[in-house]
Formats: structure tokens, C-alpha cells, sequence
């Protein structure tokens, strides 16, 4: 009788346990966070200078009572928090900021310029919400600290640099993330955007967002006098004709219904109108969600340039460069379905919808791709009557890289604590053998 009591006693507090955070815990470090948002707001670094936001950030993880490592790949942040047995659990947020002048005219607005790496003077903005994320974080942080009889395992916080240019997130695996600490059974981001009200959250089981690769494409010609063609090849001509045939990748080779995006960016050739240049450079960027797709488009684009070159009798073979690429973020969908629970419960059901995936790109791929399931989400930050308006309107808000972005940083921030402590203390809560095993279907 007193044991099954005692049982019962240990199964009603380990729910109590893992319940929801409530508004008086957000309330107790919002101040901070808010104060630390004013602070990377005013004072923006752009990819892979995030060298005083990194420090701040530090410093006061340092102060929560985490164990914090700096310069991990390049100013990368490492903040862990041992609590016992259990997950190691893993959340990120970015640092950077982009070279974007701020035209919010916000009190706080950044007047920041600095030199790029090409020695231009550039404005800088957090015009992605990069300061929100880590406020959020900086947040979350204090309520997992103050509150350590709700979960155990080990809470691994890190602060990536260098997202923007797709770089940061590998850099931090190569320096050792996964080895020199503990790695993570799950990781968990999420990412402010103007295309939901704050006070909500979106999740999307699956792929969330495309691959994205990066194309240069140099075709040879013979160069000769304008006047002289059957003396030249002419590179033109061929770009002009390798513009055309790409385009129908996806409108004659691409299975209909699929995402497949073909853009042929630039194309840069010749100095004269009375000369045949030797060559023509083009620049292409291509987006897909299915790695099928993205494997079929970038072998047509191979077959189709070098087959225009070889029509046409170039001297030379075109060279075809994917200088830049990331995968698709994709969010492990049973991780994903369970999560929607401790976020209906913390903020409210209407609060937590099922977005579609999207077509800008992000580096927290590459964690996903190390073996380690990942749960992206997006959080809300519009203003909810500005959104309203523009959605009766037919309009959209400033969306992010916009020098107008700006969120409703309130509601925004307290939402994006409100949502990572409760995902973050479900997960906690969780055996290591079930987490396993839930997040055990591959990736496609
Ligand atoms: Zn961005
Ligand atoms: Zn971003």
C-alpha cells in the first residue's frame, strides 16, 4: 500500500516535474535577456568578427554557472551545464550580424559600420534577428540554471558564428563540437521571422527548408575581331544559348509539383562591342528540397553546358564550380510531432501551427548531418496588430535582411525563452533509450 503510494507519489511529481515553464520564471530573467538584446542590437558584428558578442555572451553563461569555452571554430561559444544522468541536449543560436543599414529608426538602431573583409566600409544590422536568438538563449539559460530539480542530463548552449555566409556551423564540427564536448542526442534552434505574429511558434515536420549550392560556370570561346566570326567561337552566343536550355530543367526534366529553382544570377563577358571575348562566366543559384531533385538538376546542368560548348566547337570544355552549398535543415518528423506538446502546453494551442518548409537556407544542416537529430523552429515576430493589418491589406512586413526588420521584440523574446525551456525540459525528461529510438527513421 505505502509502496504503490510512493510509486504514484514519484509518477505524479516526475509530470509535475516536467511541466511547462510558467510566465513568474520568464519574468525573473527577462530583464537580463532584454538588456543583453538592447546591447547586440546597438552593437552588431558581421560573420566571423563576432568577437565582443561572443565575449558578452560568455561572460554571462559564465555567471549562470555554465562551463564555458570560447574560440571554438574561429569565436564560437561552447556553454555546458552538467545535471546528472540522462540526454545531452544541444541548443544554438547564432552570432552574426549582416552588412544591412538599419532604416527601422528604433531608439535602439544600430549606427554601426565597420570594414568587410574586402577592406569596403559597410554598414552593419542585425537584420536577421540573430540578437533575439541569443537574448532567447542567454534566458533559457537562467531558467535551466534556476531550475535543476526539473530535469537532468547535460545542457550543451552554443553560440556559432559565421551563419550568414555558411560557414560557422562547420567550422565548429571541425574544431572539435562533437568531440572535445559532450555530443548531443538532439539539437534544437529556432528562428525569429515576420511571417507569424509573436506569441507563436511554427513547426514543420520533415524537410524544413531547401539545399541551396552555388554554381560558376566558365565557358571558352576563341576570342577574335567582331567583324572576323568565322575566325572565332564565340563564348556569347553559347552562354546565351546554355541560359535558354537550363531553364528547361525544371519546366521539361523536373517532375511537376517538385520545388526546383534555376536562376542564372550574372553573366560576365567581354569589354568591347567589336571584339569576341575568349570566355563568358556565369553565376547560378539552384534550391530543392529532395536530394533526388538536386542530384538530377546539377548532373542536367553539367550535360547541358558542356553539350552547348560542344555544339557550338569550343577549344575547351566549360568549367562548372559549386563553390558554395548547404543541405536542407531537416527536422526529424516524430522528434518533431512530440515536440508540438510541451509547446502547446507552455504557450498555448493556438499559439503552436504546422508551417510549410522554406526557401532560404541555413548551416544548422550540417549538425543534423554529424548523426545528431535536429528539432528548427520558427518563432514569431510581428507585431500582432501591424500583421493583422497587413494581412487585411494583401501586404507583408519587412521580412529578415530587410533594413526595416523588426521584430516585436516583447512578445518575441518572452515567447522564444517561454518555447526553449519548454522543449528543452521535455527533452530532458526523456531517457536516452526513448529519445533514441524515437528519432531512429534516417533521414531521406
Ligand atoms: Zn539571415
Ligand atoms: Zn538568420
Amino acid at each position: 500500500m505505502i509502496r504503490s503510494k510512493l510509486l504514484l507519489l514519484a509518477s505524479l511529481s516526475a509530470v509535475a516535474l516536467a511541466q511547462a515553464p510558467t510566465a513568474k520564471e520568464i519574468e525573473k530573467v527577462f530583464t537580463d535577456a532584454h538588456a543583453l538584446y538592447l546591447d547586440l542590437h546597438e552593437n552588431p558584428e558581421l560573420s566571423a568578427h563576432e568577437t565582443q558578442t561572443a565575449a558578452k555572451l560568455a561572460t554571462r553563461l559564465r555567471t549562470s554557472g555554465y562551463d564555458v569555452t570560447e574560440h571554438v571554430g574561429g569565436t564560437g561559444i561552447v556553454a555546458v551545464l552538467r545535471n546528472g544522468e540522462g540526454p545531452a541536449i544541444m541548443l544554438r543560436t547564432e552570432l552574426d550580424a549582416l552588412p544591412v543599414e538599419e532604416k527601422t529608426g528604433l531608439p535602439y538602431a544600430s549606427k554601426v559600420r565597420t570594414k568587410d573583409d574586402a577592406e569596403r566600409d559597410v554598414p552593419v544590422m542585425h537584420a536577421c534577428g540573430h540578437d533575439l536568438h541569443m537574448a532567447a538563449l542567454l534566458g533559457t539559460a537562467e531558467v535551466m540554471a534556476r531550475s535543476k530539480d526539473t530535469w537532468h542530463g547535460t545542457l550543451v548552449l552554443i553560440g556559432q558564428p559565421a551563419e550568414e555566409t555558411i560557414s560557422g556551423a562547420e567550422g565548429m564540427i571541425r574544431d572539435g563540437l562533437f568531440t572535445r564536448f559532450p555530443k548531443p542526442d538532439v539539437a534544437v534552434a529556432l528562428h525569429v521571422s515576420n511571417d507569424l505574429p509573436a506569441g507563436m511558434v511554427s513547426v514543420t515536420p520533415g524537410i524544413y527548408n531547401t539545399n541551396s549550392d552555388s554554381i560558376r560556370i566558365t565557358i571558352y570561346g576563341k576570342g577574335g575581331h567582331g567583324a572576323l566570326p568565322h575566325t572565332a567561337v564565340d563564348p556569347i552566343v553559347i552562354a546565351a544559348r546554355t541560359i535558354l536550355t537550363l531553364q528547361t530543367i525544371t519546366s521539361r526534366e523536373i517532375k511537376p509539383g517538385e520545388t526546383a529553382v534555376v536562376t542564372v544570377g550574372y553573366i560576365h563577358a567581354g569589354t568591347k562591342n567589336n571584339i569576341i571575348p575568349d570566355r563568358a562566366e556565369m553565376g547560378l543559384t539552384v534550391r530543392t528540397f529532395k536530394p533526388e531533385v538536386r542530384k538530377q538538376i546539377l548532373a542536367a546542368i553539367t550535360r547541358i553546358t558542356k553539350a552547348e560548348a560542344a555544339a557550338a566547337g569550343a577549344p575547351r570544355e566549360p568549367a562548372i564550380e559549386r563553390y558554395e552549398g548547404t543541405d536542407a535543415v531537416y527536422n526529424d518528423p516524430a522528434l518533431a510531432q512530440r515536440l508540438r506538446s510541451p509547446l502547446e502546453a507552455a504557450l498555448g494551442k493556438d499559439k503552436v501551427v504546422l508551417a510549410e518548409p522554406i526557401t532560404p537556407s541555413e548551416d544548422f544542416s550540417y549538425f543534423v548531418e554529424q548523426g545528431v537529430p535536429g528539432f528548427y523552429f520558427s518563432l514569431g515576430g510581428a507585431d500582432p496588430e501591424k500583421f493583422a493589418q497587413a494581412k487585411a491589406a494583401g501586404t507583408t512586413l519587412p521580412s529578415n535582411h530587410s533594413p526595416l526588420f523588426a521584430p516585436d521584440v516583447d512578445p518575441a523574446l518572452r515567447t522564444g525563452i517561454m518555447a526553449e525551456v519548454a522543449v528543452l525540459r521535455n527533452l530532458l525528461n526523456t531517457p536516452v533509450e526513448d529519445l533514441r529510438k524515437l528519432t531512429a527513421t534516417p533521414q531521406p
